[in-house]
């Protein structure tokens, strides 16, 4: 992984603010650390003799962010946050947009509280690929443990509230100078120290370890596959009619769509589950899958195991609809069906990372994502919600 970092630049670029923008741009430059919205940054500073945490906005994107896309809020209410037992995400945030200096700033990350938790000025998280990817496999804790012995390694908990506070117990007691970073299992990574620029080397460090090892252990290489003919207009009529509204399809025939939609028993071979959790808003938990002709059959049988998930796990939740946002299909290639171009294009960014990672993951003994129940929390997450909308 490419250390993009340079003097030359760093230097328009001045102050604890400023310079976590730059860095945060850093890492939105890579793909594989971060997607559309995903990851998030914060700065520490005194700010009229007042701690404050400034830490990436809702809405905003790494690579593009600027100052104002940073809510700034009291470290001190954040830190007291940490330490209640239990707390709604509801009133989490609400909590955090009082603590807020700025009224107008965005909400902030929902992540806020654990970035205030770890003792440094600067603290970068993403979803790097390379890290996810090995995380999912079936070896995942073996191989994490040993590529990043010095990291504080937490196994999945749903990010939020939740998770904050467990970080809060694991580390009342803790040597931070010890630690290099932490492995958030099935989600992600995160570097500290106290400048932007040692805590965003430590993340292109750390991240390509982690590509290192799948250099050596999981290369892929993809054969020529000619796609084979499929009725797409009749399958964006009928996704058309289950969603209610037009769709934008895109169909991907890249030699990576093309070889992961030529695998054998790909009904169970595309469906194990999102790269990291806040994907699952985009994707669902698993896309359509066209084996044979039968669009009409698997469309009706897609919806109704997806109701049958969301029944085993609803208790006071609103269905979303049933139908699928994206279609695997055998030896043709993988089709998005998002509600605009954008939509699609992102989606389609969301699924190339997630065919790769699946396909590496599979070199290193099998791809395993997180299970339904933490799915199906993740999809119908209060806050998950209010962030597409
Ligand atoms: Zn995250």
């Amino acid at each position: 992984m490419k250390n993009l970092w340079t003097a030359e630049e760093a230097s328009n670029y001045k102050g604890d603010l400023e310079l976590r923008v730059f860095s945060s741009n850093l890492l939105g430059r890579s793909d594989e650390l971060v997607l559309h919205g995903g990851g998030n940054t914060s700065v520490k500073s005194m700010v009229d003799g007042e701690e404050i945490l400034y830490v990436k906005g809702s809405g905003w994107d790494l690579v593009s962010i600027k100052a104002e896309g940073f809510s700034p809020v009291k470290m001190s209410t954040l830190l007291e946050m940490a330490k209640l037992e239990s707390l709604s995400d509801t009133d989490m945030v609400s909590g955090q947009k009082e603590a807020m200096t700025d009224a107008t700033a965005p909400n902030p990350s929902v992540e806020a509280i654990l970035h205030a938790l770890i003792p440094f000025k600067v603290v970068d998280h993403t979803h790097a690929d390379a890290v996810v990817t090995i995380s999912n496999s079936v070896n995942g804790q073996e191989y994490i443990a040993e590529i990043f012995p010095n990291f504080l390694i937490i196994p999945y908990i749903m990010p939020g509230f939740i998770l904050a506070h467990e970080i809060y117990k694991m580390t009342r007691d803790f040597d931070w100078d010890a630690c290099e970073g932490i492995i958030l299992h099935n989600h992600g990574i995160f570097t500290f120290d106290d400048d932007a620029k040692s805590s965003y080397d430590k993340m292109i460090e750390a991240v390509s370890k982690a590509e290192d090892f799948l250099f050596a252990n999981a290369d892929l290489t993809f054969d020529k596959i000619e796609p084979t003919g499929f009725d797409i207009d009749k399958l964006k009529e009928l996704v058309e009619k289950e969603k209610g509204c037009e769709i934008f399809l895109k169909v991907n025939q890249t030699p990576l769509a093309l070889h992961y939609a030529s695998q054998e028993n790909l009904s169970g071979f595309a469906t194990r589950g999102v790269l990291t959790p806040e994907h699952i808003i985009r994707t669902k938990h698993q896309p359509l899958v066209l084996e044979d002709g039968k669009i009409e059959e698997a469309l009706e049988n897609y919806m109704n195991s997806y109701r049958a998930y969301f029944d085993a796990f609803s208790t006071d939740e609103i269905m979303l609809n049933p139908a699928p946002n994206y279609a695997v299909i055998k030896d043709f290639g993988v089709v998005m069906f998002g509600k605009s171009e954008k939509e699609s294009a992102i989606l389609n960014d969301v699924i190339e990372h997630t065919m790769m990672a699946v396909l590496r993951a599979d070199k290193l003994g099998g791809y395993e994502s997180i299970s339904m129940a933490d799915s199906f929390a993740m999809e119908y997450w209060e806050l998950e919600q209010a962030k597409l909308k």
